[in-house]
């Protein structure tokens, strides 16, 4: 007998039936795997599926600095390029505090009403994921983050701008592939990184405040330049005539400026985003330049204008990263920065000694 405690003559005693000692392991406990990589044709099929996880995985591939990724990626793009092209691109750019994201969630909801579906995207060359100045959570757009239409990406984590556009503007192509056929990138207004949005996007919107008193100081003539539209945001309660004011200013400003390439005089109106006031005018400002560039054919122009522009652009990020993570010219660099700081070689020689060695390098 197991436990003699339990024999008849102990009445009154039992001794229950040990339990095993349990595993130092928890059975029950999920392994987390590293999630397998899907060929390239199983990420494309998915996404020309409307897969939006496959979408996402596949915009995490062309996010990643891993070179197997970025080969899967590059394939995933070529293959994704004949579907793409059918979207309107809008940028949406404005300092933080302008109401960028409050008027993208009116905006999209706006768009999405007409069906279709919108993608969301962001550069914000100055931001890790998580400590984006923009997009770094969908929280702030509330209404479209749960609109089962509606795609929101974040900015690809900081890098070089260009680097990080690039990223952005393939992203553009996946999403046009799974269908989106409305994209927003949205950018802050502040340094270079309009530029870069400006040259994957179809329609350039501004988005100002009113009130400041020095309305125009704060813009640069470059970023007006661009703007196919400017909005003026919070023409709500007593800051009506304000934006009013301002929009009266931004419109007097815009008369000294020549008349863009596509013929399309830029226009000036105000809106409240968290109001919801005025919305309807701007998207109709919006479709009115479509239909104005699809007319006189600057659409498509500027779309081929834009594939040369890339083209270069990543020309130039593929030999600075060629030539900067150079082993060999990381060290001779780092050499010439010496002679250079201690003024015993003139940068110019210096710079010359260092591409020459770099192409005796290519030859061999
Ligand atoms: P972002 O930094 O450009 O994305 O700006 P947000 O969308 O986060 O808006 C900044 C602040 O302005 C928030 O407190 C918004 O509630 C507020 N805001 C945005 N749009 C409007 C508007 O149309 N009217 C008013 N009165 N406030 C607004």
């Amino acid at each position: 007998m197991e436990h003699p405690e339990n024999d008849q003559q102990y009445a009154g005693l039992a001794v229950n039936k040990g339990i095993q000692q349990p595993p130092s392991v928890n059975p029950y406990m999920k392994v987390h795997r590293r999630r397998r990589l899907l060929s390239a044709a199983e990420y494309v099929e998915g996404i020309l599926r409307g897969d939006v996880t496959i979408l996402s995985q596949a915009v995490t591939l062309v996010e990643s600095h891993n070179p197997d990724h970025e080969a899967i990626a590059q394939e995933v793009i070529e293959k994704c390029l004949p579907h793409s092209g059918k979207s309107i691109r809008i940028g949406i750019t404005g300092v933080p505090g302008a109401g960028k994201s409050t008027s993208i969630d009116v905006f999209g909801l706006h768009v999405l009403k007409q069906g279709g579906k919108l993608a969301v995207l962001a550069i914000d060359p100055s931001s890790e994921r998580s400590k984006g100045s923009i997009l770094g959570d969908k929280t702030r757009m509330e209404k479209l983050s749960v609109h089962p239409n509606a795609f929101i990406r974040p900015s690809p984590s900081a890098g070089s701008l260009g680097g990080v556009a690039r990223k952005t503007r393939e992203t553009i192509v996946l999403c046009e592939a799974a269908g989106y056929d409305k994209i927003f990138v949205e950018t802050v207004g502040v340094g270079q990184s309009e530029t870069a949005v400006h040259s994957m996007v179809d329609f350039f919107l501004l988005i100002q405040l009113a009130g400041t008193g020095d309305e125009l100081q704060g813009i640069k003539r470059g970023i007006m330049e661009m703007a196919d539209g400017i909005v003026i945001n919070k023409a709500d309660g007593d800051n009506v005539d304000r934006a009013n004011l301002a929009a009266t200013q931004f419109r007097n400003a815009l008369r000294l400026f020549p008349l863009p390439p596509s013929g399309w005089a830029p226009r000036v109106m105000t809106y409240s985003g968290y109001y919801e006031i005025g919305i309807e005018q701007v998207w109709n400002m919006i479709y009115d330049y479509f239909d104005f560039v699809k007319k006189n054919g600057y659409f498509a122009e500027k779309r081929r204008q834009q594939e040369l522009y890339w083209m270069y652009e990543t020309i130039d990020e593929k030999l600075r990263d060629s030539f900067y993570h150079n082993p060999a010219i990381e060290e001779m660099l780092a050499a010439k920065r010496q002679l250079v700081l201690g003024n015993r070689q003139s940068s110019f020689i210096a710079a010359h000694e260092v591409l020459d060695h770099y192409f005796t390098l290519l030859k061999q």
